[in-house]
């Protein structure tokens, strides 16, 4: 079975797909993290998210820059919300994400265009979203409790700017696949989240396909 969720940042998919992935015995992969890779590449070797051929030049990266904490900062996502919008760079990344997806067994994959261009085929397919305040709020915390300071207005703004690039690229733009099944998180504990993302999976698997 191959689980996709989709989703914007901080809107919990990660924590969902983790969940469902222990759940069922399957092994996950966080997408993000391989345009994060990507950025992080970019920005360590002095090059511009911005710039095509800085960003393709970096896809190359060596998968130990996988496990760097780095990776999970906002300025390197924002950077790989940057690079991510090159079509060469989804491209060089699209036969990994696919060969994972579709490993025997099946796996749960998150990320933005899970169940629109990797995994069309998904069994379940789940967009988490929740609104930008709220994430922005979870944010705001999750960077206070990192010992760092910023306003909330500012990452909110991120947020919403973070959302704008992700939603408008040409190439595989975020959005709620047509047979996907939303899961608003705005105003559910994490725990209700997931036994929520466990009930839509049975209830999808359960369904008579057609
Ligand atoms: O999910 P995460 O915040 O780690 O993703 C970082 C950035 O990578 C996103 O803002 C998005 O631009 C890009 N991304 C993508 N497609 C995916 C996963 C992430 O474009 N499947």
């Amino acid at each position: 079975m191959i689980i996709a969720v989709d989703g914007p940042a901080a809107s919990g998919k990660g924590t969902i797909a983790r969940a469902l992935a222990r759940h069922y015995g399957l092994p996950h992969l966080d997408t993000g993290l391989l345009y994060r890779a990507v950025a992080a590449t970019v920005l360590r070797s002095d090059g511009d998210p911005a710039s095509e051929a800085d960003a393709v030049r970096a896809c190359g990266f060596d998968d130990a820059v996988l496990a760097d904490a780095w990776l999970r900062t906002d300025e390197v996502g924002k950077a790989a919300s940057v690079v991510s919008a090159h079509p060469p760079v989804r491209a060089a990344l699209l036969a990994r994400q696919k060969t994972f997806a579709h490993q025997p067994g099946g796996a749960v994959l998150d990320g933005r265009d899970i169940g629109t261009v990797i995994a069309p085929e998904a069994e379940v397919k789940l967009f988490v979203k929740a609104t930008p305040t709220i994430r922005a709020q979870r944010r705001h915390l999750e960077l206070r409790k990192a010992g760092l300071n910023p306003s909330l207005d500012k990452v909110l703004a991120d947020i919403r700017a973070r959302d704008e690039r992700d939603s408008k690229r040409s190439d595989a733009p975020m959005r709620q696949a047509d047979d996907a099944v939303a899961l608003d998180t705005s105003f559910l504990s994490i725990d209700a989240a997931v036994q929520r993302a466990i009930a839509l999976v049975e209830e999808r698997r359960l369904a008579p396909q057609g």
